[in-house]
């Protein structure tokens, strides 16, 4: 039989407790899941601090974390392009075949929908804490972030010293002002 693949496409900056659960629940969905690891060439900029390889990892030891079966996902980085209108097809040139998008971003739903594909708005979980912005103003003011990632996430951040690469890029961006 056919498998359903249903895809979540994220910046991942970085990746947080929100994001596995939103991925735990696409799972009870459908047979796989393809992530996207979005923006795939942007990192060392305060809003977009990590690798696309960084956040491969993150995202494949989270997944290990919560003991997904490896044969039921893909992680894919994908850069972005200029023209919103083609990024559909672009994302599909890099993907297996799906027919479910999940998102809970509108320019994102807004493209795929226009294409044709069913795309459904997973429940935010615990959205004032659980978003890439709010981890990494934690991470700046030495606050709790690692009660709001995955293990993996914080393994990987303390592994590249993730929190001085980020305290380095406030103050260089706040002196090229
Ligand atoms: P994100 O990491 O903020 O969120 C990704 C998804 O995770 C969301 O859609 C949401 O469904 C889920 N999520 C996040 N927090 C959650 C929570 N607390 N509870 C439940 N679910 C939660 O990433 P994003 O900004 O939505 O990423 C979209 C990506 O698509 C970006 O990389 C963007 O550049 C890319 N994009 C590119 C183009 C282009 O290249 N032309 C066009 C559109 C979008």
């Amino acid at each position: 039989m056919q498998k359903v693949r249903g895809i979540l496409i994220g910046r991942m900056q970085p990746v947080h407790n929100g994001h596995m659960q939103v991925i735990k629940q696409i799972l009870e969905e459908v047979d796989e899941i393809i992530i996207g690891i979005g923006s795939a060439q942007l990192s060392h900029e305060s809003k977009d601090p990590f690798t696309a390889g960084e956040r491969v990892v993150m995202m494949s030891q989270a997944l290990a974390e919560m003991n997904v079966d490896p044969s039921r996902y893909y992680i894919i980085p994908m850069q972005d392009i200029n023209f919103n209108a083609i990024w559909p097809s672009h994302v599909k040139m890099l993907t297996p075949p799906f027919s479910i998008v999940y998102s809970g971003n509108s320019l994102v739903k807004q493209l795929f929908s226009e294409e044709g594909y069913e795309v459904k708005q997973p429940p935010l979980y615990d959205r004032l804490h659980l978003s890439g912005t709010e981890v990494r103003r934690r991470i700046l003011e030495d606050e709790n972030w690692q009660e709001l990632v995955p293990k993996a996430t914080a393994e990987v951040i303390e592994e590249i010293d993730g929190v001085e690469r980020m305290k380095q890029l406030s103050i260089r961006e706040i002196s090229d002002i």
